[in-house]
């Protein structure tokens, strides 16, 4: 089973709301495109899926959270994180992240409690760890490309995507050995993508060979769904003492939102009506 994703919109609204860092939009632009797939993959449609990538590099822990449509939304704790690079030119995103860390993926399913899985960071690269992921804690043999192509005078994110490929339960060893064959002959994601390669393209050639049926193709979007009323709502999950303070030693309170940097503010009388609903 193969997904695509051109990110490109994703991750280049996500670079202009944190204004990161080139090494910083590649980590969370990856980040981005792996959980928008591994989103799209849940069947339920209230389920959505969170993934956290901390290490012991300058960046922090980066996270990014997908609902089972493909949307996604997400953070890096370190967005101006100076970057380096490897000699082939390439940003030297596993020395932002650091190779000492973990990988957290908790799943909510809807209902019920969340599936949590965390594994030891193997790269430090993100693609690397996701595919890691699957194999350690789902037993899913999985291949997994992600990337991010920013131009290096503007620092402006170009071209972003990932290809996810997972092989069903009972696959036999031909099929692994083809799939093999194929992945060592793929270009780049965003090489593909700047060629004008298509998501079904994308995944056709990594199947090359193999029968290929559509299961789904839809757009995906940066999106977060905060609001005051949300916020609101969690004042009012706090104890009274503590909005009571808000009012009377701070005289309102600010929130903002880690996911699209939006600030919401309360008034005294906000917090009253909030105070009346306890
Ligand atoms: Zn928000």
């Amino acid at each position: 089973m193969a997904s695509a994703i051109d990110s490109t919109d994703i991750v280049y609204k996500a670079s202009i709301i944190h204004r990161t860092s080139p090494v910083a939009s590649a980590a969370l632009g990856r980040l981005l495109s792996a959980t928008s797939m591994m989103g799209a993959m849940l069947k339920s449609k209230d389920a959505s899926i969170n993934l956290r990538v901390a290490g012991d590099g300058e960046l922090g822990p980066v996270i990014a959270v997908a609902d089972s449509f493909g949307n996604v939304k997400g953070y890096v704790s370190n967005p101006s994180c100076p970057s380096t690079h490897y000699d082939n030119g390439k940003l030297n995103v596993a020395e932002a992240v650091g190779k000492n860390g973990v990988l957290n993926v908790m799943r909510n399913l809807g209902s019920g409690e969340p599936y949590i899985g965390q594994i030891e960071l193997s790269s430090g690269e993100i693609a690397e760890d996701i595919a890691a992921y699957y194999a350690q804690s789902e037993q899913i043999p999985t291949v997994c490309a992600l990337g991010v192509l920013i131009d290096k005078d503007s620092s402006q994110v170009l071209l972003s995507g990932g290809l996810l490929i997972q092989l069903l339960p009972g696959a036999d060893d031909n099929t692994i050995t083809k799939l093999e064959e194929n992945i060592s002959k793929l270009e780049s994601v965003t090489t593909m993508l700047a060629k004008g390669m298509s998501t079904l393209e994308m995944c056709k050639k990594a199947l090359d060979g193999f029968e290929v049926e559509v299961l789904d193709e839809f757009e995906v979007k940066y999106v977060c769904g905060c609001s005051k009323e949300k916020i609101a709502s969690l004042i009012e999950s706090m104890p009274e003492e503590e909005i009571r303070d808000m009012i009377e030693k701070d005289h309102g309170a600010k929130a903002g939102c880690h996911f699209c940097n939006k600030t919401f503010e309360f008034s005294e009388s906000d917090l009253q009506a909030i105070l009346s609903k306890k």
